[in-house]
């Protein structure tokens, strides 16, 4: 047969192996001479978001390019303007800082292009992914028999959590018609601890359209955790009005203090009430793998359900959040659809678990094997190792705080996130002269913690993010990097104290005598 011009270009439009070794090789170049500057890099990149989208206001490309060319690019526009949780100093929202062998599991998993949702595009990804389950489960104590999925992320987790909550748990079965019919009294809400409870909840209220509302905010204790009885006392008083409670998240880890809901509690709570507990430990569930905080976690084996997402304290790359939960046969409930081009019409040897069916994803990446790959690189012993590292280096940065007096402590030290604030003990002092005086310190301290989280932030030397902890602007750090040390932290601790300092000298803070000298900042 004859080769036309047509098939000859269409042959060229996948690279022969010859060129993808030698680009790929390259590739893995730039990986490496990434990773061997990740320490010193700028953080985060000086451009406003003006200059970075014209670095990539381009044209739809009419024919290809050359791939080497497009892969330069990765060196000439991409990393030039990235922000980098790699860095030991990225310690924003709460942010993994990305495995090695991560990397490479990522780019194999890429290369076979197995699709898990069903089991026969994917037999060894879905086994893969079941064996990693169990292994997480076990890591934190869970029952290793539950079901479970990785997802893209907290959110997704917390979404396929309460959707089988309430699937479960309703006194009436929602599948058919949701949440529409006109015969049904009362609202379904769920609860969870008012400054602490993740705003992923709300999101979650949102996609299942239930409305924001329905989410209840139960009042927290002085450490920042749930307050069971007033949690009693409120689900008591709204099955009395009528609605119809399924749900309580209790926080394992919390997203500004690190906090951990008596889990114990809640989980007896709902149990006497029929109602779903489920625990949000997205970003400090596998805390509990640590033996000298394993105390913590009491209660979270009783869970109904556990969010977890090894893209934060397990370092994973994006994305990859995991859901578990203790029935596997409710998520089966819950999730379950098909049709005759989802699996064959009869039934054969060749089978297996169709993840399809236990989570809202039809087509799934193979991100099981980036976990799976990291759990055997480093082992329960090595994660332990880099979890307890976090955990010294929070607790170092709340002695630096403690033993100084230009910052304040906020709460007392849980995991590996930790909030305080610029506050110089000479206006704290002042402050307590009268509410007045605290009401116009405490609104300068607000603005200049703020202008020293952005301050550092363009300084590239570490990044830094506030939070409000009891309605006041906090310096908040994420220390969930596995190659933060110590020394980032003094260095991260003196650049905030210089930059808070040198702000404070250009912004004259209030002058306690002259009240209208609040807005000087
Ligand atoms: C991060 C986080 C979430 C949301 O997870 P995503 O991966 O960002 O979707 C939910 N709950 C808690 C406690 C979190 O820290």
């Amino acid at each position: 047969m004859e080769h036309s011009d047509n098939d000859k270009a269409f042959e060229d439009l996948d690279l022969s192996v010859q060129e993808f070794r030698r680009l790929g090789h390259g590739v893995i170049d730039m990986i490496a001479d990434y990773y061997s500057t990740v320490r010193e890099v700028p953080v985060f990149p000086p451009n406003n978001s003006t200059e970075v989208d014209r670095e990539f206001l381009e044209e739809l490309p009419k024919t290809g390019q050359d791939p080497a060319a497009i892969l330069d690019e990765w060196r000439s526009k991409v990393l030039p303007h990235a922000t980098h949780p790699g860095s030991p100093r990225f310690f924003g929202f709460v942010n993994g800082s990305g495995t090695m062998i991560g990397t490479l599991a990522e780019a194999l998993a890429a290369s076979v292009n197995m699709n898990t949702g069903a089991w026969k595009a994917s037999p060894a990804a879905t086994g893969i992914e079941r064996r990693t389950i169990a292994w997480i489960a076990e890591l934190i104590g869970y029952p290793v028999n539950c079901g479970g999925f990785f997802t893209s992320g907290g959110t997704m987790a917390n979404f396929s959590a309460v959707l089988t909550a309430l699937r479960n748990v309703a006194p009436y079965d929602t599948t058919d018609e949701g949440l529409q019919s006109q015969d049904r009294e009362g609202r379904f809400t769920i609860y969870m601890s008012d400054h602490e409870g993740h705003i992923s909840l709300i999101r979650v209220a949102d996609l299942l359209n239930l409305g924001r509302s329905a989410v209840r905010r139960v009042p927290g204790n002085d450490d920042f955790t749930m307050n069971v009885q007033a949690l009693e006392r409120i689900l008591d008083e709204d099955i009395a009005r009528g609605d119809k409670p399924f749900c309580v998240v209790g926080q394992v880890g919390s997203i500004n203090v690190g906090a951990i809901d008596p889990l114990e509690d809640i989980a007896r709570i709902c149990r006497d009430r029929g109602l779903w507990f489920h625990a949000d430990g997205a970003c400090g569930a596998v805390g509990a793998m640590l033996p000298d905080k394993a105390h913590l976690y009491a209660g979270l084996e009783l869970a109904d359900s556990v969010t977890l997402d090894p893209h934060k304290w397990l370092y994973i790359p994006y994305e990859c959040g995991c859901l578990l939960v203790r029935d596997p046969e409710k998520l089966r409930r819950t999730f379950s659809i098909t049709a005759p081009y989802l699996r064959g019409t009869l039934p054969t040897e060749n089978t297996g678990l169709d993840y399809l069916e236990y989570g809202p994803q039809m087509s799934r990446g193979f991100k099981a094997l980036k976990v799976w790959m990291t759990l055997k690189h480093y082992g329960v012993e090595g994660y332990r190792t880099l979890l307890g590292q976090n955990i010294r280096c929070a607790e170092h940065l709340d002695r630096l705080v403690r033993a100084s007096t230009t910052f304040e402590a906020l709460h007392q030290q849980n995991l590996f996130i930790y909030s305080f604030r610029y506050a110089p003990e000479a206006l704290r002092a002042v402050a307590m002269e009268s509410t007045v005086k605290a009401q116009q310190i405490d609104a300068y301290l607000d603005r200049l913690n703020q202008m020293i989280a952005d301050q550092i932030q363009l300084s590239g030397v570490a990044f830094v993010m506030t939070t409000r902890i009891r309605n006041r602007t906090a310096l908040r750090l994420s220390i969930s990097s596995h190659r933060t040390t110590i020394e980032d932290i003094d260095l991260v601790f003196s650049k905030l104290r210089e930059i808070g300092l040198e702000l404070q000298s250009r912004y004259q803070s209030p002058d306690p005598s002259r009240s209208s000298d609040a807005d000087s900042v």
